[in-house]
């Protein structure tokens, strides 16, 4: 039987006042006292009620220390008790209360520490993961949730294998944890498309045993190398050609044909094409960086879709003409406005046109038109000419591509790309249909004045 400290108190107390006030009970009685009995007993009860009053004085701020002591160990709040007392018990309560307040802002430094340490780690672009010692995840932030595809808060406590499913990344935390050193591993995830570094760090004395995983996502950083890559690889190949030929023109010319009027013009007309050529690129790759860093806003205003069409038809129409090939307009009643910067835009539909010739075998006929679709206006450039192959129409928006480098040896392989940043910039869409052999289907759509 568990007994209380009032109990126990005054147990002995009571046990006392009992005997005391039988002895002097019996002695009275022997020296024939016998009515000293009804004093004795009532005297006896107010002692043993007094007894029990000292005892429970004494017991109930211990009480209510342990309570106070077991709402800490719950993790609860407490208050301090409030105590008057100078004796020891009050010393103690005092002693608890500043023991409670010290532990309380330790309790709360060390939760605001771990809420920020939660909030960095959610907030985190990198993926992390703990892992215990025995292989489980103790930790896994959002990033490397999404990373793994992984249902939130569904890998904590499962095993390493179960959540990663990836060969390479279990031995690289295996070799980790053999060689109690930091390893780093850089890998594609086939299955999500990602190029990913990751590393395993041991976390050493901080947590014995346990190893961080961060897993870095460099897909960007890796596609704008190939990029830069490839526009440099491209560029110089553009180059090369047009320079190569100047190059032999001038030492021909220097080797003798000078001397020969009729050749020499001839050479200087064909130098002078390529220089043209090369001025078009350099002007066009000027545009284009212009528009992708932002250096020339588009000075946007209401813009009548017909007039862009015809100004465009007219600045090409020869071109056409000589080429033999019929060139078409249509345009729907009550077309509303496009918000439009109208010298820009205007260059989208050369360069769409400008192709469409090019691409058109003589006899063609290229159609132009423009009609309203819910809260834009859709742009349509269509010819029958060469088409283009499907596994090209991808790319073909591509800085330098071109579906097929000998048919299209004249152009520079920037149109389109120059085109499709053009409409973006508009917070349009560009798009292409194609059939090798039947025709292309150039169409962009650009918000419509409201
Ligand atoms: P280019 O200056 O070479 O015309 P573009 O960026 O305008 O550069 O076009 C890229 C490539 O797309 C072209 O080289 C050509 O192969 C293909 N192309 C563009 N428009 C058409 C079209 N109307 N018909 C067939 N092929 C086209």
């Amino acid at each position: 039987m568990r007994r209380s400290f009032t109990w126990r108190v005054f147990a002995p107390i009571a046990l006392l006042i009992v005997l005391l006030t039988a002895g002097f009970g019996a002695l009275t009685l022997r020296c024939g006292g016998a009515q000293s009995w009804k004093t004795l007993v009532p005297l006896g009860l107010i002692a043993l009620a007094l007894a029990w009053g000292i005892a429970w004085g004494i017991s109930h701020p211990l009480r209510a220390l342990t309570r106070q002591a077991q709402r800490v160990a719950r993790g609860e709040r407490t208050e301090i008790i409030p105590t008057a007392r100078s004796d020891e018990i009050g010393q103690l309560s005092r002693a608890i209360n500043a023991l409670m307040r010290k532990l309380q802002t330790q309790i709360d430094a060390l939760q605001s520490e771990q809420g920020t340490l939660r909030a960095m780690l959610q907030t985190m672009n990198d993926g992390v993961l703990i892992v215990d010692e025995a292989g489980r995840v103790a930790l896994i932030n959002a990033a490397a949730e999404q990373l793994f595809h992984l249902e939130p808060g569904w890998g904590t406590r499962r095993s390493l294998v179960e959540v990663l499913r990836h060969h390479q990344l279990i031995a690289l935390w295996r070799t980790c944890r053999e060689s109690d050193e930091e390893q780093r591993l850089t890998l594609e995830l086939s299955r999500q498309q990602l190029f990913i570094q990751s590393i395993a760090a041991p976390l050493g004395q901080a947590l014995p045993g346990h190893i961080l995983m961060l897993f870095q996502d460099l897909t960007r950083v890796r596609r704008l190398e190939t990029v830069r890559r490839d526009f440099i690889s491209n560029i110089s190949h553009e180059l090369r050609t047009p320079l190569a030929s100047l190059k032999a023109l001038t030492e021909t010319l220097q080797s003798g044909a000078l001397e020969d009027p009729p050749a020499a013009r001839r050479f200087l007309e064909h130098m002078e094409t390529e220089v043209d050529a090369l001025t078009h690129m350099v002007t066009e790759l000027l545009e284009l960086s212009r528009i992708e860093s932002g250096q020339a806003p588009l000075q946007l205003r209401p813009t009548s879709a017909e007039a862009l069409l015809q100004t465009a038809v007219e600045r090409l129409r020869v071109q056409a003409e000589r080429k033999g090939l019929t060139l078409t307009v249509e345009v729907t009643a009550d077309l509303p406005p496009v918000l439009a910067d109208a010298p820009r835009l205007g260059q989208v539909l050369v360069n769409l046109l400008h192709n469409a010739i090019k691409f058109t075998p003589t006899g063609g006929a290229i159609h132009l038109s423009a009609q309203q679709d819910g809260n834009r206006v859709v742009f349509q450039v269509q010819d029958n000419g060469v088409g283009i192959p499907a596994d090209d129409l991808p790319r073909i928006f591509e800085r330098f591509y071109k579906s097929d480098r000998a048919r299209a040896s004249g152009g520079t392989g920037l149109g389109l790309a120059i085109a499709k940043h053009i409409v973006e910039a508009h917070g349009g869409k560009i798009w292409v249909k194609s059939v090798e052999g039947e025709g292309s289907v150039f169409e962009f759509g650009i918000p419509r004045e409201e």
